[in-house]
């Protein structure tokens, strides 16, 4: 009985320990020359099919991670970011030796916050992204902009689907089986 017992709360506080390391989340772009940390919890994990990421990307929608500004650093290559304004209030920054995505910073409601792609985080051997449980999409947005032939697809991932912004109109999913 005893040993039983001893194993149970080592395990308990294995598992707390894994909680708190898994607070930070690293990524980089395409080629690694821009890398970056994220620190907490992601503030929000979205899927946007807007017009502008969809035709930045070449994807037919793009998975985000949001964070507070402060809380997505650059800890390499910044010298090789390239800004790119595609709103008033949003700059996207991409590496200049691969040109994808490294961070996009946005201002919303008079606050700061950083968001990246998930494809950007760090992966396994067999490319599976590390901490997904933390780190994936919760949500969709601009599902109003999902082109016809790609929408039927997502209606069934029981994901919240905002006609715009996050809390805008909601666009029903599919009822489940
Ligand atoms: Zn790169
Ligand atoms: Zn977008």
């Amino acid at each position: 009985m005893k040993p039983e017992k001893r194993k149970t709360s080592f395990n308990e506080k294995m598992k707390s320990k894994e909680n708190v390391e898994q607070l930070k989340f690293e990524g980089s772009c395409y080629c690694g020359l821009c890398q970056f940390i994220c620190e907490g919890k992601p503030i929000f994990r979205v899927i946007c099919h807007c017009s502008i990421c969809t035709r930045i990307s070449g994807g037919i929608a793009v998975a985000f991670v949001g964070f507070e500004n402060d809380n997505l650093k650059i800890i390499k290559g910044s010298e090789h970011l390239r800004g790119f304004k595609t709103t008033e209030r949003m700059e996207r920054f991409h590496c200049e030796k691969c040109s994808s995505n490294v961070y996009n910073q946005s201002l919303l409601a008079d606050r700061l916050f950083r968001d990246t792609s998930l494809m950007n985080f760090q992966k396994d051997d067999q490319g599976n992204i590390l901490h997904l449980d933390q780190l994936k999409p919760d949500s969709h947005m601009f599902f109003s902009q999902c082109q016809e032939c790609y929408s039927e697809m997502f209606k069934t991932d029981g994901l919240i689907k905002f006609s715009s912004m996050p809390g805008s109109t909601i666009i029903p999913n599919h009822p489940s089986k």
